[in-house]
């Protein structure tokens, strides 16, 4: 049986009856999602049923659980089906199993390290819906990464039962959030229990009462992650429903997670033996973790600077927005309510305890999680270069005296998770120029110069294959909301179903925040549909995107959008794709051929998408901000407007519109359009081989966690061993 770097052997739900017992290890495989990332696996699964994989998005346990016994029987019976599953058994055992990994054999000094990772969502995979958008996609990439680096790291976040909300649009183009409990037998998670097999429940004090959690195992590839869950038999009726939705509840729901989240969740780590040598806070809602940590360092009998300075030492935070309003803010009374007790237990009083969430000095009136967070790590950084120097000047008032270039806080770029997030084809394509090993050997700048030996005609197919294959799935979602009756004729349209092949088409897709600036297009209607409606070089755009249900101006921007989409005057040109998640995402960003991003600068921390569409060979056109002020180096791609930002939004806004249609109009469109003989626009794939020897050696989630691992869980690491 597989060895996790860490954690207990956790068993299995049972194996459904009906599944013959020479497949029996199926389950085990579904129930790890190295099968997500590893395309054998994949496809091991898709050929049991491709139908049913179609219609589960995707979902091996739910898939093994539904089929017939007839149709497992069938593959049972079918030697060619038992060779691919004993080759992925195989490959399955040998990761879970290998003990030379990169950081077994670069760190062998630090094989008592556990990084423990808390972050307030996780994307990992459509079946387990517990994120929103990119925090929560890097943190699943993070954790895929670490398992494939065999980085010692355990995940902890919650199960959110009702997890994010479902996205619909209305006729008249507004955003619906729909809610669907998620059923708990239908995910790759079970139960965490005790080596004695009790289930483990921990309990968090809570203004006068105790809130019992308990916890839930996801299995990463090496990597545990544990979900924490407070719908128990044992708690207040509000207190059950409190982790039912990702940021759905109001400032009182949502002190009440980050208290579970930080405190349960150190709670939860003691209760499984774990002893972690770094804590790292993946954004400030994590933060709590350090004040139960203050705590703990206090019982032991540390006074209480010494305390600070020990969670100091092994604490990694990283910001994650350079926007004021991100970050998370309490007012003073609310936590007094919840935290008057701890203030005791630390031995400090009100004001002191107040101070921890308050620049010095500043008069703030509210405790705000990030200053908490800066103020009790010792190892801090922000996300992209540009991130890295906005938070320096933006928290440096919390160093008063020190000069914004020293403030401590450094920079780890962003990446993704190669094997997640590469098409199948270009997969392909890779293995047979770029090397059968690429995908082991991706970080490696030199490997990536042989995209030159890619013939153009096979690159040309591959890119258009993908193309026909999202337009495919937009079709194929549109007719079942048709068939259902939930739609009315000009939302099929709107959704996509106009959208042709041949033609040059942009990608849109994000989560729907103003500052990202979705409707920048719109601003001029007569020059844009010039630019969609042109008979021989005709341009199409597909949206997609969630607003959060509370964000107004964001629900405006979709109804925006979706008003153009109905608009019979751009003869569906423009789509909105609704439901944006990590399964419409593939389709997106394999198939799309150019990909916009249009944030405000400098709002934007890093972004991912356009890196995992990078990694595709689809070029980015994007304002300088964020992974893009690295990653552009000419001719890889288009810059909307230069380094330089006007404090105005209005005149910014002016400027980086006409810069967008300049570069559409007289960059993109003729080098896309520009065909020789046989049809194929060699200018263009150009700027795609660019983009992918450029792009996936440098963002890509493997170079991101070899950088934090030895810029900051190495130092915390050794720092922390050295105190125990
Ligand atoms: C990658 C991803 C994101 C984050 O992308 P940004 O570029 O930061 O907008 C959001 N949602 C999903 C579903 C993703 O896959």
């Amino acid at each position: 049986m597989g060895g996790s770097l860490n954690g207990a052997h956790i068993p299995l739900p049972p194996v459904p009856p009906h599944l013959p017992s020479s497949l029996n290890r199926l389950w085990e495989v579904a129930h790890n999602l190295w099968w997500s990332w590893y395309p054998e696996a994949r496809a091991l699964f898709e050929a049991l049923d491709r139908t049913q994989w179609k219609l589960t998005s995707h979902n091996p346990v739910r898939m093994l659980r539904e089929m017939s016994p007839e149709r497992l029987a069938a593959v049972a019976a079918n030697p060619s089906f038992h060779r691919r599953y004993d080759g992925v058994l195989l490959a399955f055992d040998d990761y879970m199993e290998r003990r030379s990994t990169w950081f077994a054999r670069k760190h062998p000094e630090m094989v008592d390290s556990l990084i423990a990772y808390f972050s307030p969502e996780f994307g990992l995979h459509q079946s387990l819906p517990i994120y929103s958008g990119g925090l929560g996609v890097l943190a699943g990439d993070h954790c895929k990464e670490s398992s494939d680096l065999g980085v010692p790291l355990v995940g902890m976040g919650f199960l959110y039962p009702q997890g994010y909300f479902h996205q619909r649009i209305s006729a008249d183009g507004w955003q619906q959030a729909r809610y669907e409990p998620f059923s708990v037998s239908d995910a790759p998670i079970r139960p965490a229990v005790l080596p004695d097999g009790q289930r483990v429940v921990v309990q968090v004090p809570v203004d006068g009462r105790t809130i019992d959690v308990r916890v839930w195992q996801v299995d990463v590839g090496r990597v545990s992650l544990y979900l924490m869950d407070t719908d128990v038999e044992s708690n207040a009726p509000w207190d059950r429903e409190l982790s039912a939705r990702l940021y759905g509840g109001d400032q009182e729901n949502r002190i009440l997670q980050e208290i579970v989240l930080g405190i349960g969740g150190v709670r939860v780590l003691h209760a499984l033996g774990l002893r972690p040598t770094v804590f790292h806070a993946n954004e400030g809602h994590a933060a709590f973790l350090m004040l139960e940590r203050l705590r703990d360092y206090r019982e032991g009998g540390l006074s209480f600077e010494d305390a600070i300075e020990a969670v100091r030492a092994s604490t990694v935070f990283t910001t994650h927005t350079p926007v004021p309003a991100g970050h998370d803010t309490f007012p003073f009374t609310m936590m007094e309510k919840y935290f008057m007790p701890f203030c005791t237990s630390l031995g400090i009083g009100r004001e002191q305890f107040l101070e921890l969430g308050r620049a010095p000095g500043s008069n703030d009136a509210a405790f705000n999680m990030t200053v908490l967070a800066l103020q009790l790590s010792g190892h801090r950084n922000g996300v992209s270069c540009v991130h890295g120097e906005i938070s320096r000047r933006m928290w440096a008032h919390l160093w008063p005296g020190m000069s914004p270039e020293k403030v401590p806080i450094g920079s780890v770029t962003n990446g993704i998770h190669v094997p997640t997030w590469i098409a199948p084809e270009m997969r392909k394509l890779y293995a047979k120029y770029i090397g059968p090993d690429w995908m082991v050997r991706h970080e490696d700048p030199t490997l990536w110069e042989r995209v030159a030996d890619i013939p153009d005609i096979e690159l040309w197919d591959v890119r258009l294959s993908l193309k026909r294959k999202l337009l495919w799935h937009v079709n194929e979602c549109a007719r079942q909301r048709w068939i259902h009756g939930e739609v009315d004729p000009t939302q099929v349209l709107a959704s996509g179903t106009l959208l042709a092949p041949q033609t040059l088409t942009i990608g849109f897709a994000r989560r729907f925040a103003t500052y990202k600036r979705a409707t920048l297009l719109f601003q001029d209607l007569e020059r844009l549909k010039r630019l969609l409606q042109d008979p021989w070089r005709p341009v199409q755009i597909i949206f997609a995107g969630k607003a959060h249900p509370a964000d107004e101006p964001g629900k405006y921007f979709i109804h925006e959008v979706y008003s153009m989409a109905k608009d019979h005057g751009f003869g569906g040109h423009i789509a909105f794709v609704e439901e944006y998640d990590i399964h419409t995402a593939k389709f997106l960003i394999h198939g799309v051929d150019v990909w916009l991003n249009t944030p405000r600068p400098p709002q934007e921390a890093c972004g991912t998408s356009g890196q995992k569409a990078a990694l595709n060979g689809v070029p980015h056109l994007s304002v300088l901000d964020g992974w893009w002020a690295e990653g552009y180096n000419g001719a890889n791609g288009w810059a909307i407007g230069g380094r330089e930002f006007d404090a105005d939004p209005a005149v910014q806004d002016a400027a980086d519109r006409e810069a967008l249609f300049q570069i559409l109009e007289n960059e993109v469109v003729p080098l896309y359009y520009s065909r020789d003989a046989d049809g194929v626009p060699r200018g263009w794939l150009g700027v795609v081989r660019e983009t992918i020897r450029s792009v996936t050696p440098r963002f890509c989630a493997r170079r991101m966690v070899k950088d934090y691992t030895e810029q900051l869980y190495i130092p915390a690491s050794q720092q922390s061993l050295s105190r125990r």
